[in-house]
């Protein structure tokens, strides 16, 4: 373990934004962690927080407490019965990676997921999803470390995936950090193509079932799909494809619809969803420099898209310990 202070970390937030912690601990064995946790606890006071790629988090200034970077990798596999696979990989491993991995060796699961920013550790926190898949559709199981315990498993039936969320988000959040994932895939095609840019390219007239395809033809198209919409964030700091976006509920749907009836209100299950955020933090990532300038904006903007409540707000942008950092989706 690595112990720096005053780390400018500019390099681990995909927004590129000139950030500073007054603590950063890089663990790059896992075995270490504990010890890290336990020093990062001592020297910040309590207030700390772990980053994988920083790809879901906005920093509004400098991080005053300590901040754990994992970074211990390994991906490992074993072939099971039935054509299955089950590939475990530690959190520090990159998600792309983990999925470029698989499709390498035709393994069919991951690969609507490929060029996903992050890293394998926080995939599940907010179960990760794109082109019509998630990935607790094929997650196993996964170990962590909880903050006051030993190490332990959590098989799929404890994670409760749910859209963008799961355990981990909710009573777990922040008291435990993941290590290693796990994910069952197959030898056996399995393509997903109802997404709407997949089947215009892969089965146009609706006669296929995509049963001859390879799984790295599926992420290589998804991933020239991406580059396609989104700058490269190594690039051009931005939000992503989508934030999640907030569902209102009941008369504040109603409210909402009478006041702006052209807002883009979709329902969902148990609401309205209201699309549209992301290209708020992107236009606001476009014209301004300083963080804290644009966490103002994307607040204000938000608030001016009006009727929302301050709970229906706080809900969508979850913010970090200490209110230095905005988790977003
Ligand atoms: C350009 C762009 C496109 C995106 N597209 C998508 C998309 O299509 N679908 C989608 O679902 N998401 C998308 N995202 C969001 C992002 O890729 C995911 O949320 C990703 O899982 C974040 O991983 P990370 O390692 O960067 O997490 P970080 O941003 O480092 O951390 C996010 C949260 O997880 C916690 N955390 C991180 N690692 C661990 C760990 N090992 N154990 C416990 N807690 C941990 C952190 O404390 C923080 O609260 C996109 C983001 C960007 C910037």
């Amino acid at each position: 373990m690595k112990i720096f202070k005053d780390f400018d970390f500019k390099a681990y937030n995909t927004f590129g934004l000139e950030v500073r912690t007054k603590y950063w601990l890089e663990v790059a064995d896992e075995v270490d962690l504990p010890r890290a946790i336990e020093t990062a606890d001592e020297l910040s006071g309590g207030q700390f927080m772990f980053l994988g790629g920083g790809s879901n988090v906005l920093f509004c200034g400098n991080y005053p407490g300590a901040l754990i970077h994992l970074s211990f990798g390994g991906i490992q596999h074993s072939v099971l019965d039935h054509g299955q696979i089950l590939v475990e990989a530690g959190a520090g491993v990159s998600w792309h990676e983990l999925v470029r991995y698989t499709v390498e060796r035709g393994w069919w699961g991951l690969e609507n997921l490929a060029l996903i920013p992050g890293s394998v550790g926080a995939a599940p926190i907010q179960n990760i999803g794109a082109y019509g898949v998630e990935q607790g559709d094929v997650f196993e199981s996964l170990r962590g470390v909880p903050l006051n315990g030993p190490p332990s498993e959590y098989m799929k039936d404890q994670c409760a995936f749910a859209y963008r969320n799961s355990v981990f988000k909710q009573q777990m959040k922040g008291k435990m950090v993941i290590t290693r994932v796990r994910y069952r895939l197959h030898t056996e095609p399995h393509p997903q193509l109802a997404y709407k840019e997949l089947k215009a390219f892969f089965d146009p007239t609706g006669q296929h079932d995509g049963r001859g395809l390879k799984p790295d033809q599926i992420a290589d198209k998804v991933a020239e799909i991406r580059r396609a919409k989104l700058p490269d964030p190594a690039v051009l700091g931005n939000a992503g494809s989508f934030f999640k976006n907030p569902v209102l509920h009941g008369d504040d749907a109603d409210t909402f619809r009478s006041n702006f009836p052209n807002a883009p209100l979709f329902e969902v299950r148990g609401g309205s969803k209201l699309e549209g955020l992301c290209g708020v933090v992107n236009r606001a990532m476009r014209v301004e420099r300083s963080s804290k300038r644009i966490c103002r904006r994307i607040a204000g903007a938000c608030l001016g898209i009006g009727a929302l409540r301050r709970r229906s707000w706080t809900r969508s942008l979850d913010p970090c310990p200490g209110h230095h950092a905005l988790g977003s989706r």
